[in-house]
């Protein structure tokens, strides 16, 4: 009997060539724009306690209620697969007392998330986030320059149908007035909502904003908004932000209902989301904001912090074309050559060239001419370099410009200028 054909596990991709250019592109443009502003690279296990998520980011969320990876190990321990890096992040901070050795701390991560979710493009079960968190800056401005940071990328990948969203939910100090406020006008609709909604009055009647489902929404079109109930301090860091934000030439807007899925936000929290059709519902490109009490609520130093994370597909589902092209790799060259003397001088060459950083190809298959030419023109490599007994005995090599099909005679010392 045939067996079963193994595949890669539902909502879990292969990230396969020539796709993979452009995630390679996109990851160093990210790490090169947040080395501008100080960013250092964190790397934390894939696995950790679960108590460590049910804690950090709330027991209540969807993503602890529903969406984890947990198992149990061979020792009966439970452990979760992470959905997602901040509480990874906040508890290194915690473990090794970066607090104590740095009064600043900023830190960005790559790497796949896990959650169990429903698939839709977009939105899969493996999915890469590209994330920073910056501790012990209580100030509005490190807010506006994450924003703008982002923003400013975005905007030179070729995005350009941004809709920055930002909000403050409070802090500890308004929360408590806002919540009574938002219970009292969902309780007598209580039945209209759906059955997580109805939960949500009483654990946390904030997340019935965040319901994606359609009567919900229409439901609390008129619930008081946060921004009402915001006390003297939040009031005063969400205009420092906006303020911030004008300067630094991002154009925003206000959503009081925008309150983010995880529960460890404190005052500012923001969105950045495509505009355009690509992503469907999945439009949200970069989600984030503080978490001010997080560090404390895990056990560490009480420690503003702030921070965001993006999925990488979503980014890359929605770059232009063009930018997509300029990330693919194509050979500088091509060495084509005929019979075995000019093979053994082409490695030479080649290992020649490329210590110069160039990026070179050869065909070791010993197939002909012709199928050499055409292997380079389906590479696109931009010069062919063709070596045979003529061009070995007089030492010039010939130079095919696969543009505009020009060839030349050089030799070897003018190659690398050539190219
Ligand atoms: P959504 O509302 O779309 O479920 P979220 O609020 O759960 O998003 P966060 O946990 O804040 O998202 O994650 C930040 C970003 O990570 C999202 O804006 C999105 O770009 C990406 N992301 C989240 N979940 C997934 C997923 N399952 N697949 C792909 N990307 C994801
Ligand atoms: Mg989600």
């Amino acid at each position: 009997m045939a067996q079963k054909q193994l595949r890669s596990v539902r909502g879990m991709n292969d990230l396969l060539p020539p796709y993979s250019d452009t995630w390679v592109y996109f990851e160093a443009q990210c790490r090169q724009q947040f080395a501008g502003y100080g960013y250092r690279e964190v790397r934390t296990p894939v696995v950790e306690d679960t108590a460590l998520f049910a804690r950090g980011i709330g027991d209540d969320t969807d993503i602890v209620s529903k969406e984890m990876y947990t198992f149990a190990d061979r020792k009966g321990r439970s452990l979760t697969m992470r959905p997602e890096m901040t509480a990874s992040c906040v508890r290194a901070y915690i473990q090794h007392a970066i607090g104590k050795q740095e009064p600043v701390t900023r830190w960005y991560y790559i790497g796949p998330m896990f959650r169990y979710e429903r698939m839709q493009t977009g939105r899969y079960r493996q999915f890469y986030q590209v994330g920073i968190e910056a501790f012990g800056i209580a100030e509005p401005s490190i807010d506006a320059e994450q924003i703008a940071m982002i923003y400013e990328l975005y905007k030179n990948l070729g995005l350009t149908e941004l809709d920055v969203v930002i909000n403050s939910v409070g802090g500890p100090d308004d929360r408590p007035a806002y919540r009574d406020a938002l219970r009292a006008f969902l309780l007598p609709m209580r039945d209209e909502l759906c059955s997580d909604c109805q939960r949500r009055i009483d654990i946390n009647p904030l997340r019935v904003l965040d319901c994606k489902v359609p009567s919900c929404k229409q439901k609390v079109a008129d619930a008081p908004s946060i921004l009402d109930h915001l006390g003297e301090a939040s009031r005063s860091h969400f205009e420092g932000v906006q303020r911030y934000l004008t300067e630094l030439g991002v154009p925003f807007r206000i959503d009081a209902k925008l309150v983010r899925g995880l529960d460890y936000y404190t005052g500012t929290v923001f969105e950045i989301i495509a505009t355009g059709d690509t992503l469907g519902t999945q439009s949200t490109l970069v989600a984030g904001g503080r978490y001010d009490t997080l560090v404390e609520n895990l056990g560490g130093p009480a420690t503003p912090a702030v921070g965001f994370a993006l999925g990488i597909e979503r980014a890359i589902l929605s770059l232009p074309e063009a930018t997509a092209a300029a990330a693919a790799t194509v050979p500088d060259a091509f060495i084509a050559t005929r019979g075995d003397a000019a093979h053994t001088y082409a490695m030479g060459l080649a290992q020649r060239l490329r210590r110069a950083g160039k990026y070179i190809e050869l065909d070791h298959r010993n197939g002909s001419m012709k199928s050499q030419f055409k292997r380079a023109d389906k590479l696109s490599a931009r010069y062919v370099i063709v070596i045979g007994d003529d061009e070995l005995a007089s030492g010039k090599l010939t130079l095919r410009n696969m543009d505009s099909r020009d060839e030349s005679q050089v030799d070897e010392a003018a190659l690398v200028a050539a190219l």
